[in-house]
């Protein structure tokens, strides 16, 4: 087949399948990731040198290409990959791949075999979830964006309310925080509001969502949560923040936070009411003197 001399050099997988799943052309590219070399797979059926490939699936999807003369796609988003292959792209374990199989027809017009084609997408799928990553996270601390953690809040508040479930929110904000901007500059401020960042999210479980509300100030969704136990939670977070020594080359201080806590209860009907009740706490902890948690009873 004179073709071969380029489908050998194409930078995408290509397999050509007999009617019994058996290998009739493995190209380069194919050899190149599995390791598997032309001469051992030909005449061999597919699935035995790919025991990871969905059997069921995959002979269902050959069946509708052999009968109807149908084409099958695979996109990444879905499936993942059709051949277990590594790749060095940091954060998948597999290649992502997008495959497209579709007949190969005889004169009569009837499919005697059947083609794979097989895309390396990782990068583009890495692409994409740094493109997502961005969308949803603070650029500065790491932590969700006010977007994200709004829609969430509103996810939260639904099902927790039509369940009756706890649900208790932490809205904090750091105390003179222009102070330390102005005393110590800018870049030092950055770092504090990173390690502030980081030291609340250590102190948070797993389900709890945390998010940089606004310049210098933080919110915590904290789901099955009583107002009892959010306190709790962000009392823990007070004496850890105002404990914890921010060292940044030759300056050293220690910053505290003010934090107002609010629980769902049946007169709120809205997210923003839950938000609303752990503002005017964190407002009354501010007036109050700062560094303390406070909570204010439903009215
Ligand atoms: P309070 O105790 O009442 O909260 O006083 P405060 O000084 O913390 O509050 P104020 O709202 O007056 O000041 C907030 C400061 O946070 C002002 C702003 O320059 C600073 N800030 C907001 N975002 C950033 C940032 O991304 N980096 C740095 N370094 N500073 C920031
Ligand atoms: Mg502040
Ligand atoms: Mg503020």
């Amino acid at each position: 087949m004179i073709y071969r001399q380029v489908f050998d050099v194409i930078n995408i997988g290509l397999v050509v399948l007999d009617k019994e799943l058996r290998v009739c052309y493995w190209n380069r590219w194919m050899t190149k990731h599995s390791g598997i070399e032309c001469e051992e797979i030909i005449g061999s059926p597919l699935l035995e040198f790919f025991p990871e490939i969905d059997t069921k699936h995959f002979e269902r999807s050959m069946k509708s290409v052999f009968k109807f003369g149908s084409f099958v796609f695979m996109s990444q988003k879905l499936h993942k990959y059709l051949f277990k292959f590594s790749q060095n792209i940091s954060g998948f374990d597999h290649m992502r791949q997008s495959v497209t199989i579709g007949p190969i027809r005889e004169k009569d017009n009837t499919p005697s075999h059947a083609f794979i084609i097989v895309q390396d997408v990782t990068e583009m799928a890495a692409y994409e979830r740094k493109l997502h990553d961005m969308s949803i996270k603070d650029g500065l601390t790491g932590v969700y964006n006010r977007r994200y953690l709004e829609t969430r809040l509103k996810e939260e508040f639904d099902r927790h309310k039509r369940y009756c479930h706890a649900l208790s929110v932490i809205l904090f904000d750091i105390d003179h925080f222009k102070s330390v901007n102005d005393t110590y500059g800018h870049q030092f401020g950055d770092f504090v509001l990173k390690n502030v960042a980081s030291t609340a999210l250590e102190t948070l479980r797993r389900n709890d969502i945390m998010a940089r509300y606004g310049g210098e100030e933080f919110c915590c969704i904290l789901p099955e949560t009583t107002l009892n136990n959010a306190v709790i939670i962000a009392e823990r977070m007070r004496m850890n923040i105002e404990s914890k020594e921010n060292k940044f080359h030759d300056t050293s201080a220690k910053v505290t936070v003010s934090l107002g806590v609010s629980e769902l209860c049946e007169v709120m009907d809205t997210h923003e009411a839950l938000l609303k009740k752990a503002d005017e706490a964190l407002y009354t902890a501010k007036h109050d003197g700062r560094n303390r948690v406070v909570t204010m009873t439903q009215t």
